[in-house]
């Protein structure tokens, strides 16, 4: 079959690899859209990162691997023991692959497994015609959610995670600084929270059209003004309880340090690659809080109700449906060549477009 393989650094090849089989535990999905991820743009460019260079502690894979954790697909192959899922089911998949044995497993917060591998970077992933993975990492699709949809159920499981571990409650005021993907996402999974006003702050103006079109009360170019003050003033001074840096620089903590009030929760959903400086002393006198948020736990009940419902819309995040054939060209390299200009961009091994 077909795939996108990394092979190293600026080093994918669409290539023909082996048609996986199932093992008895597992199952085989016939793909058909898969999201392209800044993760996996940062793999391209700057891997091997999350990729292993050694073999994989649980999975045994390291490169070459194939790339792809956002996706749907149909079930066409079922292991012998596989009692949940069966031929013909529309379905996603939760990504991580766990241990199942580690005191973290044994306590159900999977997503700190001292094994923890990730389909697409440890396993080989959906940027294939076909994908092998654990019966328990399937999910069945709801009938109103299309596959294009479901293929956003893994960003959207990170965003409801980011909520949950923020704390908002009903009626508090939330920032989201950066609306790319993550971002746009989180919004709405805020407002899905009950976030009374949800404020976003983003220095490209077709991302903070974007981000009204998906419910954003109020957008902010930060090269406008002063951030701070402006949410203050529509606070009573209070300025936001919640503030998401879905970006993952200084300038964006920065901007989340201001644009909250006393007692707020900062929660870091980019990925910082480079230490970012704090200033302990306000956070201090204010009680503000910083915390993380990594993949997901028991997120994607929630993740694909709200795709069901529309209350989380993600069709106007679709920047443009390539090929798996155009992957490299229309995908990676044109996220590289433009960055600003791509939510996401969905790829499928088969003919749909
Ligand atoms: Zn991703
Ligand atoms: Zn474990």
């Amino acid at each position: 079959m077909k795939a996108a393989v990394w092979y190293g650094k600026e080093d994918v090849r669409i290539t023909e690899v082996p048609e996986p089989t199932v093992a008895k535990n597992q199952v085989k999905i016939k793909v058909r859209w898969c999201g392209i991820c800044g993760s996996d743009v940062h793999e391209y460019r700057e891997g091997p990162m999350i990729i292993s260079k050694n073999p994989h502690p649980l999975t045994g894979k390291s490169f070459p691997v194939i790339l792809g954790h956002e996706f749907s697909g149909d079930v066409v192959a079922i292991g012998e023991e596989v009692k949940r899922i069966k031929v013909g089911d529309r379905v996603t998949i939760n990504c991580l692959i766990y241990c199942g044995k580690c005191p973290y497993c044994l306590e159900g917060e999977y997503n700190m497994c001292q094994k923890l591998a990730t389909v697409g970077l440890a396993w080989d992933g959906a940027f294939a015609e076909s994908v092998v993975v654990p019966e328990y990492t399937v999910l069945k699709l709801p009938d109103s959610v299309t596959y294009e949809m479901a293929s956003f159920a893994e960003p959207l499981a990170v965003a409801v995670r980011a909520v949950k571990r923020s704390r908002l409650k009903v009626g508090d005021t939330a920032v989201v600084v950066g609306a790319g993907p993550i971002g746009l996402l989180v919004l709405q999974a805020a407002r899905a929270a009950g976030a009374s006003r949800v404020l976003v702050i983003e220095p490209i103006s077709s991302r903070r059209e974007l981000a009204k079109q998906l419910g954003a009360d109020e957008v902010f170019d930060p090269a406008q003004g002063d951030v701070g003050k402006e949410i203050a003033a529509r606070t009573d001074g209070l300025r936001a309880k919640v503030a998401f840096e879905c970006v993952g620089n200084q300038g964006a903590f920065d901007t989340a340090v201001r644009v909250t009030g006393r007692r707020a929760m900062i929660v870091m959903v980019g990925m910082a690659l480079k230490p970012i400086e704090v200033p302990f002393f306000r956070l201090w006198g204010h009680e503000k809080e910083i915390t993380t948020c990594t993949g997901y736990v028991d997120e994607y009940p929630a993740a694909l109700a709200f795709l069901a419902d529309r209350r989380v819309q993600v069709e106007p995040m679709i920047t443009a449906k390539i090929k798996l054939d155009d992957f490299l060209e229309k995908g990676l390299k044109e996220m590289m060549r433009s960055p600003g200009r791509y939510i996401k961009i969905l790829v499928t091994p088969g003919e749909e477009i």
